[in-house]
């Protein structure tokens, strides 16, 4: 398929569910060439029928955000088959919360290794070829939880402050490149129903049931920070229900 010159070549990690699929639906709907990224081939490959069907342009990628290799792999075929990555939306997480003395370690190496190292792994990825035409957008999904700690979150809170300080260093040295952090609050997604202390994560569920955003609304979000014209960089979005605090 040829893609025009005024589409985005969008990459989006964690595509196969929650906020990344609504993203790679909305950006893919709006014109856009969207690659679908995530461990999850078969859901991936359902949305991308679905895209297609639809007449969209849009192809999935298996990736472990994980694994460092693997990422530049998928950065590297990409940049071949299309001549350039013009957006990276590093979306992939996981946030299995508990409180610290329950002292869950691997947890706590699964939200680094896929929350913060996984953004990194990306970034790394396609900086060079970002650099080199002197422009892309790198669009880093935080949260309200990089903006504040809660109990049971100190792990995945730290993760997410991390990402919005190293999202503004990244920021600062690469003045052609654009750099959105964008903060979801309760969003509703499958974010909950993996690991964790299952009461705590049962609560966020309950309350993402009566509270949260649909994922289309961090999608239109995302959409905004990547549709300014050349020069304006939407720094920072943050988005919640009305009734979080
Ligand atoms: P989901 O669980 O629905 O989506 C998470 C996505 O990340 C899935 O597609 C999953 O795909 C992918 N993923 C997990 N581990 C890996 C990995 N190692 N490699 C590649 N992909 C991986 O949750 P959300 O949509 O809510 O989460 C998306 C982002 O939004 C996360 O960064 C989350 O922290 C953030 N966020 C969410 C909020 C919410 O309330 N929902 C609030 C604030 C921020 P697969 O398992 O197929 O690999």
């Amino acid at each position: 398929t040829r893609i025009p010159t005024d589409a985005k070549v969008v990459l989006v990690t964690g595509a196969s569910s929650g906020i990344g699929e609504a993203t790679a639906r909305h950006l893919a709907e709006q014109g856009h060439h969207v690659v679908l990224a995530a461990r999850r081939r078969d859901r991936l490959a359902q949305v991308v029928g679905d895209l297609t069907e639809a007449g969209h342009s849009a192809e999935h990628e298996e990736l472990d955000v994980t694994d460092r290799g693997n990422v530049q792999d998928v950065v590297s075929r990409l940049v071949a088959r299309h001549g350039r990555i013009d957006v990276l939306v590093n979306n992939a997480g996981v946030m299995p919360l508990s409180p610290v003395a329950a002292l869950r370690l691997d947890e706590w190496d699964r939200m680094i290794d896929v929350n913060l190292r996984g953004v990194l792994h990306g970034v790394a990825a396609v900086l060079p070829a970002m650099r080199e035409r002197r422009c892309g957008h790198i669009v880093n999904v935080a949260s309200t939880a990089a903006h504040r700690v809660d109990p049971t979150a100190a792990v995945y809170c730290a993760t997410k402050f991390a990402v919005r300080a190293f999202s503004e260093g990244l920021r600062q040295e690469n003045t052609d490149l654009r750099v959105p952090v964008i903060s979801p609050g309760f969003t509703r997604s499958e974010l909950a129903d993996r690991g964790g202390d299952p009461q705590v994560q049962g609560a966020v569920r309950a309350a993402t049931e009566q509270i949260g955003l649909p994922a289309s609304a961090i999608a239109e979000a995302i959409g905004y920070a990547i549709g300014q014209a050349p020069g304006i960089d939407v720094n920072e979005i943050v988005v919640r229900p009305t009734a979080q605090n």
